[in-house]
């Protein structure tokens, strides 16, 4: 047997877990860049990273996290923030934006690039600490290495990575995603769903990557009736951001397949948030995948509690908000632009640009 499973990430789930953690910051160094977005100033999250920041004696400044789907000027202002401060790590607090433009500046730093460069230089694995806090359950950020940055002409959603990127601590505490929204709340659920179902039926799949994915299908399913009546306890949300997290380590050693390629298309052109992207595509696209994974559709569909395909589609599509009309012809031009990178990943049986075609059109003109 072969196995490459590697774990960077120190990651600590818990109430108060910032607070408990605060001597552990201080050994990343005595000056922290905090990169945080509004709605940590409301979440309690800001506050929590600040007092224990204090209280370790690590001096800070911060800097507004991105706009959702980061791109290089948002990169940049993090890059040209942390010189200034001449920051020794780090901090990341909110959704994969933030989190995800924080990781590839903390790598510009420590190499003395600028996010231009990522157009041009290959990334040297060498990166400022990251600590991780994140404030929605869906993307596991904290828990690899990859940063997703949008890039322009044509507009795409690129993945920049180096293994040093990996956050070195991740502090996940639930009562910073109270404040979700619905529709937030809904599409990083189902954005954890996708990673934890596209490491899973992946071709080069692992028993490890078995564990980790049914283990955290088997948390969402406990959310279920939470997700379609919009009612979140705490149990709830501490499952969702585990799910979440175990869907971050699984991503550290399997990757994402089509669904993930194909949505980026429908953010970036009709800005669908990036889970219901990945979420209104899946059932479609397992179903095309059948014969190269049916042992773990079944495993899959038993640890969330469901039967059928179609179940999981009708439950995806009531969780989420409506998808928009589309045309044909717009649904044309995006297998065509994500089809060398979708057709590229290692999705579990044989595809081509008209099966993403068909995956398309039977999720968001038929269903
Ligand atoms: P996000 O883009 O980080 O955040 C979406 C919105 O939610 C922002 O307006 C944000 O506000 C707000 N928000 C965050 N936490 C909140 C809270 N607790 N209460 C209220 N509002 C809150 O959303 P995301 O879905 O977590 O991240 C999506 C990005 O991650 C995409 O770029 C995607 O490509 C990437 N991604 C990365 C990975 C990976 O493994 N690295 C995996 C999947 C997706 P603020 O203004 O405060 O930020
Ligand atoms: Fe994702």
């Amino acid at each position: 047997m072969e196995l490459f499973f590697h774990v960077p990430t120190e990651l600590l789930l818990g109430g108060g877990i910032v607070a408990k953690s605060a001597d552990k910051l201080a050994r990343f160094g005595k000056r922290a860049l905090i990169v945080a977005g509004r709605s940590a100033d409301k979440n309690g999250a800001l506050a929590d990273v600040y007092a224990a920041l204090d209280s370790s004696g690590v001096s800070h400044a911060r800097v507004m996290g991105p706009k959702p789907n980061p791109d290089l000027a948002d990169v940049q202002r993090i890059v040209d923030a942390g010189r200034d401060f001449k920051a020794n790590f780090i901090v990341a607090i909110g959704g994969g934006s933030p989190i995800d433009a924080a990781k590839v500046s903390a790598a510009l730093l420590a190499q003395g690039l600028n996010a231009a460069d990522l157009l041009s230089k290959t990334l040297k694995d060498a990166a400022l600490p990251v600590v991780a806090v994140p404030t929605t359950a869906g993307t596991g950020s904290e828990a690899n290495s990859y940063s997703i940055i949008t890039l322009d002409n044509p507009k795409q959603k690129k993945s920049f990575l180096t293994p040093a990127m990996a956050p070195r601590l991740g502090l996940l505490d639930p009562k910073y995603t109270y404040s979700l929204g619905e529709v937030q709340t809904a599409s990083t659920a189902i954005d954890a769903m996708a990673h934890l179902i596209e490491g899973y039926v992946r071709e080069g799949r692992t028993r490890v990557g078995e564990m980790l994915a049914l283990e955290g299908l088997s948390r969402l399913a406990l959310c279920k009736d939470a997700l379609l009546n919009k009612e979140y306890d705490e149990e709830t949300r501490g499952n969702l951001l585990y799910a979440s997290m175990l869907g971050g380590v699984l991503l550290a050693h399997a990757r994402t397949v089509a669904p993930h390629q194909m949505g980026y298309q429908l953010t970036n052109f009709r800005d669908m948030p990036h889970g219901q992207a990945c979420g209104v595509l899946m059932a479609s696209y397992l179903e095309k995948m059948r014969s190269g994974c049916e042992e773990q559709i079944e495993k899959l569909l038993r640890a969330l509690g469901m039967k059928e395909l179609s179940e999981l589609k009708d439950f995806i599509a009531k969780v989420l908000p409506p998808h928009g009309a589309y045309t044909r012809e717009e649904l044309e031009r995006y297998a065509d632009a994500c089809a060398a990178d979708a057709l590229s990943k290692p999705n579990p049986a044989p595809m081509d640009r008209g099966m993403l075609l068909d995956i398309f059109v039977e999720s968001l003109i038929e269903d």
